[in-house]
């Protein structure tokens, strides 16, 4: 891939920016090579990688360096891209909004600065993967618990700033963050929280600080660089109990919504559980050319057949209770008495107390297997996730479902979704595998993601996250009083970012001099 430049930046100055940066973080750093710009790119794009080609990237390995980096793009008004460790594969991996824009890749900030098992906190750098936590926490016999993605390839702190989740009860990560560092747009380095004290007691223990509270702020937003990320972990329960069942008919996510929200409420059910159709199973351990052939989606009598034989249900439901024992047994027959309303069914009971192994826990153990769906289609794999948050009622789920599956179906491509149970939402992430060489399938996947875009706004559904490529159009589907919170970003952003040197794009906020670039 050539080099594409960033808008305003002349291949003289950028040829300057790169060798200031080199001058900062040393030549081998600096990766701009063809080669090295495919590095950063949507691995799993679905055609449109070439509307998001880096510029180049930039590995530093300190604040300080972070710093210096930031006040050289300002001089030469070079976007960055920060990223952690770029594996946010289906919304984007590690490529940028705007094409040009030279990626920040905070992956060799890696430390584990500490970690506090009396509280259960942590303060970690970016490049920190789920691996890297995990090990150390097992390694030194550390009893706190971690809660992690399907895909674990990525980092904590990338997940928690792009509102990831896990399925233990500290699953919603981005609750999780108590206290960051963060470079601003200008270079400045502020601590947020009570980290704000010089001398902070309590950094990682208390969420707010004095004033207004802004960690959120640099949640899913473009107006800093978080160097150091403060995070809650679990105390490792007494025990934990385990409820599988398998539910055979696709309208069954209606009633089982109905009965695990108000559990979900009061606190039954401390996690959030993940109600999936039998693809994500299937399409992990096989592949789609073995069953069927077709253009169109599969057949439902052939999904019939993959269900018999895989022994799944249409939809596959994993609860599990963490705490001590007998709260688990009490709670445990509470979620029974309410299935038995609905199903003769009894649910396959999975129990683990402290000191057995720790892969049977439900504690987040992180695993890259959830990858293996993409070779669904065979070819070169990708998929693209539409996950709008609906509120948690069978008449919602069962509408939503329903229309997606049709529209899945009007271009031929199999149904795959999720139903993930909040305290008072729902959230659906319906992914759409395909073949990436197949260019008439990649295009019918793109116009079929602004279709759900728009069918899920008029309904009052947004995104909870999105890809680069719909950032704009999700950004434009908040359009309350003229867009008044779009504008309210866009004035923060101007005013942290005169220059607009900090991810132009992302989440539809675009600085001043760049928003003739909104799609
Ligand atoms: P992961 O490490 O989980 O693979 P990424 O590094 O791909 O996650 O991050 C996902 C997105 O989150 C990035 O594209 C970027 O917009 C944002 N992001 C990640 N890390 C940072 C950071 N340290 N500071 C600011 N934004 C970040």
């Amino acid at each position: 891939m050539g080099l594409v430049l960033p808008p305003r930046v002349s291949e003289k100055n950028f040829q300057k920016a790169l060798d200031a940066f080199a001058g900062v973080v040393g030549k081998q750093w600096v990766l701009a090579t063809d080669e090295d710009r495919g590095t950063y790119m949507d691995i799993y794009a679905a055609g449109d990688a070439d509307q998001h080609i880096p510029g180049a990237a930039v590995g530093p390995q300190s604040v300080e360096e972070v710093q210096a980096i930031v006040r050289i793009a300002n001089e030469y008004k070079v976007p960055l891209w920060p990223i952690s460790r770029g594996k946010n594969l289906g919304y984007g991996a590690a490529a940028p909004e705007l094409s040009g824009t030279v990626v920040l890749d905070l992956g060799r900030m890696k430390r584990i600065l500490d970690v506090n098992e009396r509280f259960g906190c942590c303060l970690i750098e970016p490049g920190v993967g789920f691996f890297d936590l995990f090990n150390h926490l097992q390694e030194n016999k550390i009893p706190l618990w971690m809660s992690v993605p399907a895909n674990a390839w990525g980092s904590v702190v990338g997940n928690a700033l792009e509102r990831g989740y896990g399925y233990t009860p500290y699953g919603d990560n981005t609750r999780n963050i108590c206290g960051m560092e963060v470079v601003l747009p200008s270079g400045e380095l502020v601590r947020t929280g009570t980290g704000a004290m010089a001398n902070s007691a309590c950094w990682q223990l208390f969420k707010y600080g004095y004033g207004p509270s802004w960690d959120q702020l640099f949640v899913q937003s473009n107006f800093g660089i978080v160097t150091k990320m403060g995070m809650w972990l679990m105390p490792e329960p007494e025990a934990t109990l385990g409820l599988n069942m398998q539910l055979p008919n696709p309208d069954d996510v209606g009633w089982a919504v109905d009965e695990l929200a108000p559990l979900r409420l009061n606190g039954v059910l401390l996690q959030s559980p993940s109600i999936g159709n039998s693809l994500r199973i299937a399409a992990s351990q096989s592949q789609r050319s073995q069953w069927y052939d077709g253009d169109g989606a599969m057949p439902d009598d052939v999904l019939r057949q993959v269900l018999q034989k895989f022994d799944l249900g249409w939809w596959n439901i994993n609860l599990r209770l963490y705490g001590y024992d007998e709260v688990n047994e009490a709670h445990a027959r509470i979620i029974k008495d309410a299935f038995a309303k609905h199903t003769k069914q009894e649910f396959q009971v999975v129990k683990w107390h402290r000191g057995d192994p720790i892969a049977d826990s439900g504690a987040g153990v992180p695993s890259t297997n959830a990858l293996q769906i993409v070779n669904w289609r065979g070819g070169r794999g990708g998929h693209i996730g539409f996950s709008p948050v609906l509120p948690p009622t069978s008449e919602h789920v069962l509408k939503q479902f329903h229309s997606t599956k049709k529209r899945y179906e009007e271009i031929g491509v199999d149904y795959y979704g999720s139903f993930t149970l909040f305290e008072r939402s729902v959230t659906n992430i319906n992914l759409m595998i395909y073949d990436r060489g197949n260019s008439a399938m990649t295009g019918k996947v793109r116009a079929l993601f602004k279709t759900l875009v728009a069918d899920a706004a008029k309904e009052g559904y947004s995104e909870y996250r999105t890809h680069l490529s719909y950032m704009d159009d999700v950004a434009l589907t908040f359009g309350y009083n003229n867009h008044a919170l779009l504008r309210l970003n866009e004035t923060v952003k101007d005013a942290l970012d005169p220059n607009g040197i900090l991810a132009p794009g992302k989440q539809g906020i675009w600085p001043k001099a760049l928003r003739t670039e909104r799609a």
